[in-house]
C-alpha cells in the first residue's frame, strides 16, 4: 500500500507509543491513515482541527470485572471490555466479541473500523465495540447465561437506545442477545428495544439481521465483478469460517449460480466439490452447535482436512469470513496464482497488510471489510429503525433496503476512489468516504 507524509507518519508513531503492544489496533489505524494524505492535501482545515488525532482516540474505553460461577460452583473470572470510539454521527453502534483471544487492542482494532463502516453505510450510527476473553466453547446453556448476566450487570450502565447499542460478533449470537436483553431489562425496569440489536423474532429483532452481513458481503461482490462486466454465477468459491458471516455467505453465493466448494472453522476445513450443503451446515452449527467434521461425518462426499490451509485450493472467489489475519501475503499469492479473481471480505480485517498489497498489485478487485461486510450493522440500524417505530417489515422489504444499501456503499467507495486517482481501489475509497462523512460532523460540533 502507499506510504504515508510525514505529517501522518508522527500521527501514526504517536499512536503506536500511546497504545503499546496493541498490534491489531496499529495495524488498522495505518491502513486508514495510509489512506488520507490525499485529503489532508485537498483539506488542509481537516489537519488544524487534528480531526485524525481525535479519530484516533477513543471517546471512552471501559474495562471490568465479569464474575460468574460454572455448573459446578466453580468461580472464574473474566475481563470486559466496551470501547466507545466515535459518536459524531449517532449513537455508538458495534458488537460483542466473546473469545479467549480478546483484549483491548482487538477491541479498539474493531471500533476503530466500525467508525467508517458505519459511517459509508449513510446510517446515523456512531463506533463502537465490546466483548470479552470468556470462551463460550464447551460451556452449557445455564454458564453462558450466567455469565451474559454478569457482563451486563456492569455493561448496562454505559448502554441505551440513544447512547449505545450493542449487537453480536464472534461467540455471540442470537442465544447470548437473549440473555444480555433479559438482564438489561430487569435491571432498567424498561421495555427498551432498541438497546441491542440481533433480537429474536418474537421480541424485536427484525427479519434479515441473521444473514446480513454475508448477503450484504454476497451483494457487494456481485458490484464489485459487475463493475467489470462478470457475474457470480458458475463461479467457484471459497468462504473461510464456518459461523453466522460465513453461512449466509454460501447461502447467498449458492442462490446466485456460484458454487462453495470448502468453509473452515478453527480445525481445519471441508472440501465438498459438489458445493457446500447449506442445510446441513446450518443444522450441525446452529441448532446442534456441533464442530465442522460432524459435517463431513454425515456428508460422504466430502473430506474433512485437519489444520488444512484453505487459501490453497484453487478457486474464483475468495470470501475469507471467519477472523483478523486470517489470510497472510503468501496466501493471497497463491490465490492470484491460481486465478482468484475477487475477494470479499465478511471477516474484520482477516486479509494481513501484504496480502492486500498483493491483491491491489494484481488488480483483483478487493472488498475490504468495512465496506463489505457493513449489510449487518446497516440492518442493525434498521432494526433499531422498526424499533424506534414499533413496526416489523417484511423479509422482503427489508432485504431489499439492504440490498440498495450494499449497492451504495459499493457505488461511494468506487467514485471517491475514482475522485482521489485510485480507480478500483476500494480500500481507498472505503477509508476516504468514511473518512470525509465523520470529519464533517466533527468539525461543525466544533473541539468536543
Ligand atoms: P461466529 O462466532 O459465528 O463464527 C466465527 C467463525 O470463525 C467460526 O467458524 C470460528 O471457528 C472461526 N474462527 C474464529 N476465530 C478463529 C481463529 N482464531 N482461527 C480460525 N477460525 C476462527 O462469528 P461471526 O461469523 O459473527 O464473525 C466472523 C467474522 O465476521 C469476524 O471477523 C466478525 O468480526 C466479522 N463480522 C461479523 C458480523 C456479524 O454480523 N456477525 C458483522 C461484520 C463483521 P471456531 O468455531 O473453530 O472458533
Amino acid at each position: 500500500m502507499a506510504g504515508m507524509d510525514e505529517k501522518l507518519e508522527g500521527i501514526y508513531s504517536d499512536i503506536v507509543r500511546r497504545n503499546a503492544g496493541e498490534a491489531e489496533f496499529h495495524q488498522a489505524a495505518r491502513e486508514v491513515l495510509e489512506s488520507l494524505g490525499p485529503v489532508l492535501a485537498k483539506r488542509p482545515e481537516l489537519a488544524e482541527m487534528k480531526i485524525i488525532e481525535r479519530i484516533c482516540e477513543p471517546e471512552r474505553q471501559v474495562i471490568f470485572r465479569v464474575p460468574w460461577q460454572d455448573d459446578s460452583g466453580e468461580v472464574h473470572v473474566n475481563r470486559g471490555f466496551r470501547v466507545q470510539f466515535n459518536s459524531a454521527l449517532g449513537p455508538y453502534k458495534g458488537g460483542l466479541r466473546f473469545h479467549p483471544s480478546v483484549y483491548l487492542g482487538i477491541i479498539k482494532f474493531l471500533g476503530f473500523e466500525q467508525i467508517f463502516k458505519n459511517a459509508l453505510t449513510g446510517l446515523p450510527i456512531g463506533g463502537a465495540k465490546g466483548g470479552s476473553d470468556f470462551d463460550p466453547k464447551g460451556r452449557t446453556d445455564t454458564e453462558v447465561m450466567r455469565f451474559c448476566q454478569s457482563f451486563m450487570t456492569e455493561l448496562y450502565r454505559h448502554l441505551g437506545e440513544y447512547r449505545d447499542v450493542p449487537a453480536g460478533d464472534i461467540g455471540v449470537g442470537a442465544r447470548e442477545i437473549g440473555y444480555l436483553f433479559g438482564m438489561y431489562k430487569r435491571i432498567t425496569n424498561n421495555y427498551e428495544s432498541g438497546v441491542l440489536t440481533g433480537k429474536g423474532l418474537g421480541w424485536g429483532g427484525s427479519l434479515v439481521r441473521t444473514e446480513a452481513t454475508g448477503y450484504g458481503a454476497v451483494y457487494f461482490v456481485q458490484e464489485m465483478l459487475k463493475a467489470r462486466g462478470e457475474t457470480l454465477d458458475g463461479k467457484r468459491c471459497i468462504v473461510s469460517g464456518s459461523g453466522n458471516v460465513a453461512i449466509y455467505t454460501i447461502d447467498k453465493l449458492q442462490h446466485l449460480g456460484a458454487t462453495v466448494v470448502a468453509c473452515s472453522d478453527s480445525d481445519g476445513y471441508v472440501l465438498d466439490e459438489g458445493g457446500i450443503d447449506v442445510a446441513l451446515l446450518k443444522q450441525i452449527k446452529e441448532v446442534e452447535r456441533l464442530r465442522l467434521t460432524a459435517y463431513a461425518d454425515r456428508r460422504p462426499a466430502s473430506r474433512f482436512v485437519p489444520g488444512g490451509n484453505i487459501w490453497e485450493i484453487p478457486c474464483e472467489v475468495a470470501m475469507p469470513s471467519a477472523t483478523q489475519n486470517e489470510l497472510n501475503g503468501r496466501d493471497a499469492a497463491t490465490l492470484v496464482k491460481n486465478g482468484c479473481i475477487a475477494v470479499g471480505e465478511g471477516a474484520n480485517m482477516p486479509t494481513t497488510p501484504d496480502g492486500v498489497k498483493i491483491f491491489l498489485d494484481a488488480g483483483v478487485p478487493f472488498g475490504v471489510g468495512k465496506a463489505c461486510n457493513a449489510g449487518g450493522v446497516a440492518t442493525s440500524a434498521l432494526e433499531m429503525q422498526q424499533n424506534a417505530s414499533r413496526d416489523s417489515w417484511t423479509f422482503e422489504y427489508t432485504e431489499q433496503r439492504l440490498a440498495q444499501i450494499m449497492r451504495d456503499i459499493h457505488r461511494t467507495c468506487y467514485a471517491t476512489a475514482e475522485t482521489y486517482g485510485a480507480p478500483g481501489n476500494y480500500v481507498l475509497g472505503a477509508n476516504i468516504a468514511g473518512f470525509i462523512r465523520v470529519a464533517e460532523a466533527m468539525v461543525a460540533f466544533g473541539v468536543v
